[in-house]
């Protein structure tokens, strides 16, 4: 089972298995805090250690929150919010895979997703073409 790390050790993250695919995605949010999400279940994900949670506050319902190392803050994982987890059902958690060592993601297709330009509902576009991870490589384009 993978396992992922924050830059400090504090926070890690055991995965039952690996994601289908990453999303490295333009937009603000995943821009800002520096994540590659894979996508779980939260029954598939453990995190071991306290994080810090962030919500943005430029949305009037944001339906992510943000969990990072209050120690070194590295951004570890999202959740979803508790408006969105009562609208969704709490069925998806992100993790962010640039916490992974870059070999145990070899042969993962990294996605490109226009989030930037996605208004908020219906299908997004991608600005190029995916790319099967190396063992190599890490997430990075
Ligand atoms: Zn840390």
């Amino acid at each position: 089972m993978p396992t992922l790390s924050c830059l400090c050790g504090d926070i890690r993250l055991t995965l039952a298995k690996r994601p289908d695919f990453i999303h490295a995605c333009n937009c603000t949010l995943c821009s800002k805090t520096g994540a590659r999400w894979g996508y779980f279940q939260p029954s598939e994900v453990t995190v071991a250690g306290e994080t810090k949670g962030y919500c943005r506050a430029d949305k009037v319902q944001p339906n992510a929150e943000v969990r990072f190392c209050p120690r070194c803050g590295a951004t570890t994982h999202f959740v979803l919010t508790a408006a969105a987890a009562a609208k969704f059902g709490n069925v998806v958690m992100g993790v962010n895979m640039l916490l992974a060592e870059p070999d145990a993601l070899a042969g993962i297709e990294l996605r490109y997703p226009d989030g930037r330009a996605w208004r908020g509902e219906g299908p997004f576009g991608y600005v190029r073409q995916p790319r099967i991870l190396g063992a190599e490589g890490g997430v990075e384009p």
